[in-house]
């Protein structure tokens, strides 16, 4: 095993390999991006940096889906227009891998606010606002688990 040849493997259990570990993460490209016709460019972005597409639907959110998966936000003040703006129109969710898939889709989405994300993100190139900012990352990878799993049944993503 060396570098180029093993880079991307999946480490064992308990393995000593300093090799980055195979990650899922849980995205969404929010109402905005379908709306303003990005899904494509996003999808294109999803591919051209090498992460393999695991599972991906067009949704369209009930309200109490919304206020499910951002529960952990329910005492900000935002919660309630930001449940009400992902209900406004479909999303698509989808189930990406990659080694640190995690970080590696945070890095390339930019900061939450699009005017302080860094420029060529995907933030800073199509999201509308600080909230219809575009897309959605999980934050680590146990609750990437937790959103993949609230989207997409055992036996759905496609590995
Ligand atoms: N959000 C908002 N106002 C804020 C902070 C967040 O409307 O002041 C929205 C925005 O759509 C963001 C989502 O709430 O993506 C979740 O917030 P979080 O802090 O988890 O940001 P993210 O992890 O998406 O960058
Ligand atoms: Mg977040």
């Amino acid at each position: 095993m060396g570098p180029g040849s093993d880079w991307n493997s999946v480490d064992g259990e308990g393995s000593r390999s300093f090799w980055t570990s195979m990650e899922k993460t849980l995205i969404i490209l929010k109402p905005d991006a379908v709306k303003n016709k990005h899904i494509g460019h996003i999808v294109t972005r999803i591919e051209e940096e090498g992460f393999k597409i695991l599972g991906m639907k067009l949704l369209q959110l009930s309200k109490s889906d919304a206020q499910k998966f951002y529960e952990v936000h329910k005492e900000r003040p935002f919660y309630d227009d930001l449940c009400n703006y992902m209900i406004s129109g479909p999303v698509v969710v989808a189930a990406l891998e990659a080694p640190a898939a995690v970080q590696k889709w945070r890095d390339l989405i930019g900061a939450t606010d699009p005017k302080e994300a860094a420029a060529n993100t995907i933030r800073a190139l199509y999201a509308e606002s600080k909230e219809a900012n575009a897309v959605h990352g999980s934050d680590s990878a146990e609750n990437a688990q937790n959103e993949v799993a609230f989207f997409f049944k055992d036996g759905e993503l496609i590995g």
